[in-house]
């Protein structure tokens, strides 16, 4: 069975030879279910991750990320490019967008692809590179000696700012960063055009700034993904209803009371929060560095302490129609996170309480009924606060 099995992977590689991709890509994706010594084969043949470069260009629908489908034994920045290849190139390297660098990669795909074989050796006499191993079929030759030429090109004519390390802690490998006007998201994970209404109120609180689309701080989907997964298993990720705790907007309720409710949506909210970080043990970080980790951490409960002091001050004066009377008082409409500037002010004056007051930056606040110096003091300010 196994021997059939390698014979299979054998006969994909000829496909590929002979100009046909399918086999190889259903195998490919197959290989680590299938058979775990088959998949140790492939790992250990060295032609496997430029034939994989070149037949993902072809199959795989574009991505933004720059070594997307392109596995990281084959070097770009580095490595021969014959004179006949880097003759051909593009005039102007350094005005080459960061899309055009990539549509150039799959239109060569499938140029490649298309042409008869006896072009195909004609060009390969001449443009591939004479450091790959044996046995790599002419067509990925031609097409990896262009990539190489492409990114070593462009690595010379672009500014070093340009080529950041991946985010990756196991990766930090080079590569040339997207253009500023990709799509932004919040989720790493993937792109959202429409981001959660409230993501402004809690920027503000959490003090972070908007993070860079991920085809910017990654090389790759796949530091993407994991990077994106580790931090969201040590930091519990809230989002939606959960993060914006709030009694039902369906329901009719007098503001003062609407507020207290609010008050304790968001205790119980932090609460569940602190369980869970006490339940999640001190994580092995192998995509994400510990910077990234502890600021992540250290900025969600900072926010989440905010909002509920917030509320707090606000449920001291939502008690007394005298004392709220002119207010914008936060919690006392529904959805009133989606308005953060009705409440920058008071956001402020929240902060300067909480970094005087509260002793450990790390816990989270959710006890009401604990005697705190913090709490007394939001309290004594809370007209303060809102005025
Ligand atoms: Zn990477």
């Amino acid at each position: 069975m196994e021997e059939a099995l390698v014979r299979a992977l054998e006969t994909a590689v000829q496909l590929v030879a002979g100009g046909s991709h399918y086999a190889m890509f259903v195998l490919v994706r197959a290989l680590p279910c299938v058979n775990k010594s088959l998949a140790a084969t492939a790992r250990l043949d060295a032609r496997f991750p430029y034939i994989l470069a070149y037949v993902n260009a072809v199959v795989l629908p574009p991505s933004q990320f720059f070594f997307a489908g392109i596995p990281r034994q084959v070097q770009l920045f580095s490595g021969n490019v014959p004179a006949a290849t880097a003759a051909n190139l593009p005039q102007s390297l350094a005005g080459l967008s960061y899309r055009s660098v990539l549509q150039d990669r799959q239109e060569q795909a499938l140029l490649i692809h298309n042409k008869a074989e006896k072009r195909v050796a004609a060009l390969a006499a001449t443009n591939t590179p004479n450091d790959l191993p044996a046995g790599v079929p002419l067509r990925v030759g031609i097409y990896i000696a262009r990539l190489r030429a492409v990114a070593q090109g462009v690595r010379a004519a672009k500014n070093v700012a340009e080529f950041p390390e991946c985010e990756h802690r196991g990766c930090r490998q080079r590569f040339l960063r997207a253009d500023a006007n990709v799509i932004g998201s919040d989720d790493l994970g993937g792109l959202r055009a429409t981001p959660e209404p409230s993501v402004d109120y809690w920027r503000l609180l959490s003090g972070m700034k908007a993070e860079a689309p991920p085809a910017r701080r990654f090389c790759s989907p796949e530091c993407c993904a994991q990077f994106t997964a580790e931090l969201n298993t040590a930091v519990p990720k809230l989002t939606g209803k959960v993060l914006n705790a709030e009694p039902d907007p369906g329901l009719k309720l007098s503001s003062s009371s609407r507020v207290c409710k609010g008050l304790r949506a968001a205790a119980q909210r932090n609460e569940d929060f602190a369980r869970k970080l006490r339940s999640v043990q001190r994580p092995r970080l192998r995509a994400c560095s510990s910077t990234a980790y502890k600021e992540k951490l250290a900025a969600m409960v900072r926010m989440l302490n905010l909002d509920f002091l917030m509320l707090y001050s606000s449920s001291i004066l939502a008690e007394s129609k005298a004392l709220s009377q002119g207010l914008v008082l936060a919690g006392e409409k529904s959805g009133w996170r989606h308005r953060p500037r009705f409440y920058a002010a008071s956001i402020k004056n929240v902060k300067k309480l909480l970094d005087a007051y509260h002793r450990d930056q790390g816990t989270v606040l959710h006890n009401l009924l604990l005697s705190s110096r913090l709490l007394a003091k939001v309290k004594e300010n809370a007209i303060a606060i809102y005025r």
